[in-house]
């Protein structure tokens, strides 16, 4: 029993804190929580009760539904229980499903499934004797309800009394279905509430369900209450006598009058099945009311009645929901990152959860004002969110589920890379680590020049810009172009070819534009479009070097705050004796134009060389610079594009392709020979 203590605890804590928000939500139709939450921690419970079955309790939220009925109106039995769906969250899951009912009732037989909508409202049942509506409830806890007949009286689509026409009519009739406010009236009754002063609905959910039990049947009548039938029942009768499956039942009901969702979609297989699924994701979101998933169920009703339910869900349906944006997980660490600005960035890991489509285990706490206010400390359950294409922010802690023995969060007072004091100024809300030769600072600034919308180096990763700045070979961005073969091949698990590869990338990054270069050399607050209209103004480096503050500041779009951090950048002598290096190194540290004015000559102009093989003197890096130079382009492979290749000793494949294509030959002497004519 020891080794359950900790789980024991867990588990009390997930139901009380589900049992409370189970009230809120049922009851007082507010919740205290999103749904997607709601969901996970409920999941959460779910797997400790499994793992544990010995501490499963009957009064545990996963034994019931929804939550008992409100007082204040009659309670009323249902004749069949209202049940709940069990939520798959994915295909994989949906697949688990169609196995899990397969073993129970194997069968050869082709089996059909009905996918509907899944409407985000409230579920109502329906008795109609001779046709006429007698009552209507809620679903209450599943087996007793709220008794609102009045309230249902007003909803326009709900008939009255039944169509007959044609069937034959039926004594007592059931019918089931989905009570909802459209989006557009949910968002009229919250702005009402607004102006009144009076709480909003969380969603329209909740709005529907508070509006249906409301005592005034005129408020009611005023909401304009929408609703989708999905079951018939006909109790005491075997329901296969007027239909044989959910498609027909859909059909009957709509013959009789009800509004059935017309997006229901019978399947031949799962993958039909999963396609309607896709396809509803992003689709449903045109649609004037809320859908939060997919209603799976099995077509014919024999194999539903060989089903049967588990004591909360039909065996026969399954829920699958769309991908939550929101979900609560539990912080493992709180790490301290650095990044090339020193800029100290806590950061959360947590366990992995699936949000939004993909697994997220880390999320930026941003700085530690941000930690102070979340107040979110190492063990607590937290809620994380990822919408779109957002990185994946902490929200909130819930409180409620934080252990005994948690302590506050602290900056570190020293730089976790480098071990120097940090510093935190006045009025910032960043710390930061100020030594300039921090290996943490530095492999940032490496990250950030290599990148795609800077230099664009393919090859050079996180991982090789670790090896590098750890085994001494780069200090500095210019550094990379100094880099040998040989070099490279000394680090962990580089062979020859990639090696190779690597040189001709940083050397081909030479071709990049001024602006890119400008952008990848990080100057605080200078973004790539920064870069640009900077660029466009001081289109050669040395211009910007001798603007003045005031002049970067007139450049329409750039503030004072990006001009002054420019021109400070700029008067830093480390700066200005990284710039003389990489000028030397043939970067482009000028716009093509005045390159081409200035250096350019006529046999290079629009011209595309290729490098090969060992040079005589030069490295190929310095003859490919060299030829960019003088206007020219470098490429890496050569084709029926390539004007000249220029060879050196052991060429291989290059050579002999460009054999092939006649492309001219030029040995380094040549070369050389062409830049000095003009
Ligand atoms: P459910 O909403 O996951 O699924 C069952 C319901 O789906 C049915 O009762 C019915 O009303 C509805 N439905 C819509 N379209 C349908 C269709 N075509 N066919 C059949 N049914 C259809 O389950 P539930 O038991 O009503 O509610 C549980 C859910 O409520 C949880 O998953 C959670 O998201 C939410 N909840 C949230 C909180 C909170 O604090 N936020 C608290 C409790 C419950």
């Amino acid at each position: 029993m020891i080794q359950t203590q900790p789980q024991l605890k867990r588990i009390e804590e997930l139901r009380q804190l589900l049992q409370q928000a189970s009230y809120a939500y049922y009851v007082l139709d507010a919740p205290i929580m999103e749904d997607a939450v709601y969901d996970q921690l409920y999941r959460e419970l779910q797997q400790l009760e499994t793992q544990y079955p010995e501490l499963v309790t009957p009064d545990s939220p996963t034994q019931r539904v929804g939550e008992r009925p409100a007082t204040h109106f009659t309670s009323v039995r249902h004749n069949i229980p209202l049940y709940s769906l069990e939520n798959a969250f994915n295909i994989d899951e949906l697949q688990a499903w169609d196995q899990r009912w397969r073993r129970q009732l194997p069968t050869t037989d082709a089996v059909k499934y009905v996918s509907e909508l899944k409407i985000d409202g409230s579920a109502l049942a329906l008795t109609y004797q001779d046709g006429v509506l007698v009552r209507g409830a809620t679903r209450g806890d599943g087996v007793t309800g709220e008794e609102i007949t009045q309230n249902v009286r007003t909803i326009r689509s709900i008939p009255l009394r039944l169509n007959f026409d044609g069937i034959e009519p039926i004594e007592r009739i059931e019918v089931r279905g989905e009570a909802f406010l459209p989006l557009e009236v949910f968002k009229q009754i919250n702005e009402e509430r607004q102006k009144a002063g009076e709480q909003l609905f969380a969603n329209p959910r909740n709005a529907a369900a508070g509006t249906l039990r409301q005592l005034d049947s005129r408020i009611v009548a005023r909401r304009r209450l929408d609703f989708f039938a999905y079951t018939l029942h006909i109790p005491g009768m075997d329901d296969a006598s007027i239909a044989n499956t959910q498609w027909e039942a859909l059909e009957l009901l709509q013959k009789m009058g009800f509004r059935v969702n017309p997006n229901h979609q019978l399947c031949e297989s799962l993958a039909e099945v999963a396609e309607y699924y896709k396809y509803w994701d992003t689709e449903r979101l045109n649609l004037p009311y809320m859908t939060d998933g997919v209603v799976v169920k099995l077509n014919a009703f024999k194999l539903q009645e060989q089903l049967g339910f588990t004591q909360k869900f039909p065996r026969w349906a399954v829920a699958l929901k769309y991908p939550a944006e929101e979900a609560p997980t539990r912080v493992e660490n709180i790490a301290v990152n650095v990044g090339r600005t020193g800029a100290l960035t806590p950061l959360a890991e947590m366990r992995p959860v699936q949000l939004a489509g993909t697994t997220v285990s880390r999320a930026t706490l941003h700085n530690s004002d941000r930690i102070t206010q979340l107040d979110i400390r190492i063990g607590d359950t937290v809620i994380v969110r990822k919408a779109g294409e957002i990185i994946p922010e902490v929200v909130r802690v819930i409180k409620e589920l934080r252990p005994a023995d948690t302590v506050p969060f602290v900056m570190p007072s020293h730089c976790p890379v480098c071990g120097q004091e940090v510093v935190r100024e006045s009025g910032e809300a960043v710390t930061r680590c100020v030594n300039a030769s921090c290996a943490a600072i530095l492999k940032g600034s490496i990250e950030h020049w290599v990148s795609r919308d800077a230099l664009d180096i393919k090859g050079v990763g996180e991982k090789l810009v670790h090896q590098l700045v750890d085994k001494g070979l780069v200090h500095s961005v210019a550094d990379l172009y100094d880099l040998t073969e040989a070099q490279l091949l000394s680090l962990e698990r580089m062979g020859e070819k990639s090696a190779q590869k690597l040189v001709d990338a940083i050397a081909q990054s030479k071709n990049q534009p001024w602006h890119r270069v400008l952008y990848g050399l990080g100057i605080r607050h200078v973004g790539s479009v920064n870069a640009q209209l900077i660029t466009e103004k001081y289109p050669a480096v040395e211009k910007l070097e001798a603007a003045k503050q005031s002049d970067i500041e007139g450049i329409y779009g750039i503030g004072a705050e990006i001009a002054q951090s420019v021109y400070q950048w700029f008067h830093i002598d480390a700066n200005q004796a990284l710039i003389a290096r990489l000028r030397n190194t043939g970067l482009q540290l000028a716009a093509e134009e005045t390159a081409t004015v200035n250096e350019s000559n006529q046999n290079f102009i629009g011209k595309t060389f290729v490098v090969t093989g060992t040079l005589p003197t030069l490295k190929r890096d310095e003859a490919k610079a060299l030829i960019q130079k003088a206007g020219g382009k470098v490429t890496d492979s050569v084709s029926k594009k390539t004007d000249y290749l220029v060879v050196g000793e052991d060429a291989g494949s290059k050579l002999t392709k460009a054999q092939s294509l006649g492309i001219t030959q030029l040995t380094e002497a040549q070369l050389l020979q062409m830049l000095a004519d003009e």
